[in-house]
C-alpha cells in the first residue's frame, strides 16, 4: 500500500516551532482516489492539541469526551441487558403474536437497528431473532417498554443517567469545538480532482 503524496499544505504551529501539515496522496492500489493526511509535526503541539474537523483543539477534554462516550455505551448496553433480562419474553411474544414479517416491521418503526421487510427477507431474519436484535440494542430499552405498556423505575434512571452523559458530552464538544486554536491547512475542492 505505497503512497504518493501529490500536494501538501503547511502552516506554523500555535507555539510557532513546528509544522501544521496536510497531505493529498494517492494510493497506488486505488488510483484517482486522493486521499487527505493531516499531521502536527511539533511534539510540544501534539501533547496539548489533536486534530478534530480539520481544527486543533484541545488534547484533554478530547480525552474528556472520549471517557463520557465510553460511559454512555457502556450504561446504555447494562440498561439493554436488564431490559432483556426482565422483558425478553414478552417482547418476543409480542412481535411473534403480530404473525407477520411486514406486520412486526411497521410495529417496530422508529427503533434503532429497525429494518425494511425486505432488508429481513435478505438478512433471512425470524421474527424472533429480530425481536431479540431489537431489544440488543440499548438504546431501543424506553421504545419498547413503551410499546409494552411498562413502567419499570431501575430502566427509567438509567435512562435519565445516559441522557445525562449523552449532555455533558455534548457540552464538552461544543466547548473544544468553540476553542479550537488553529485551522489545518486546507485543500480546495478542485485539489481533490
Ligand atoms: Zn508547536
Amino acid at each position: 500500500m505505497a503512497h504518493e503524496v501529490l500536494s501538501e499544505k503547511t502552516v506554523a504551529c500555535p507555539c510557532g516551532n513546528g509544522l501544521l501539515r496536510a497531505q493529498l496522496s494517492e494510493h497506488d492500489t486505488w488510483p484517482h482516489v486522493k486521499e487527505l493526511s493531516e499531521h502536527i509535526d511539533c511534539a510540544d503541539c501534539r501533547e496539548k492539541y489533536v486534530i478534530r474537523n480539520y481544527t486543533l483543539v484541545n488534547k484533554e477534554q478530547v480525552e474528556e469526551e472520549d471517557r463520557l462516550s465510553h460511559a454512555r455505551f457502556e450504561l446504555s448496553r447494562e440498561r439493554g441487558k436488564l431490559t432483556k433480562e426482565r422483558y425478553g419474553d414478552r417482547w418476543t411474544e409480542r412481535l411473534l403474536r403480530i404473525g407477520t414479517r411486514s406486520g412486526a416491521c411497521h410495529a417496530v418503526a422508529g427503533l434503532a437497528g429497525s429494518l425494511s421487510v425486505t432488508r429481513m427477507y435478505y438478512r433471512k431474519l425470524t421474527i424472533q431473532a429480530y425481536a431479540e436484535e431489537l431489544i440488543n440494542d440499548g438504546e431501543n430499552a424506553g421504545q419498547i417498554l413503551s410499546k409494552l405498556g411498562i413502567v419499570d423505575d431501575d430502566i427509567t434512571q438509567m435512562g435519565s443517567e445516559v441522557e445525562e452523559l449523552r449532555r455533558q458530552r455534548a457540552m464538552v464538544v461544543a466547548a473544544y469545538t468553540k476553542d479550537a486554536v488553529a485551522t489545518m491547512p486546507a485543500f480546495k475542492p478542485h485539489e481533490y480532482r
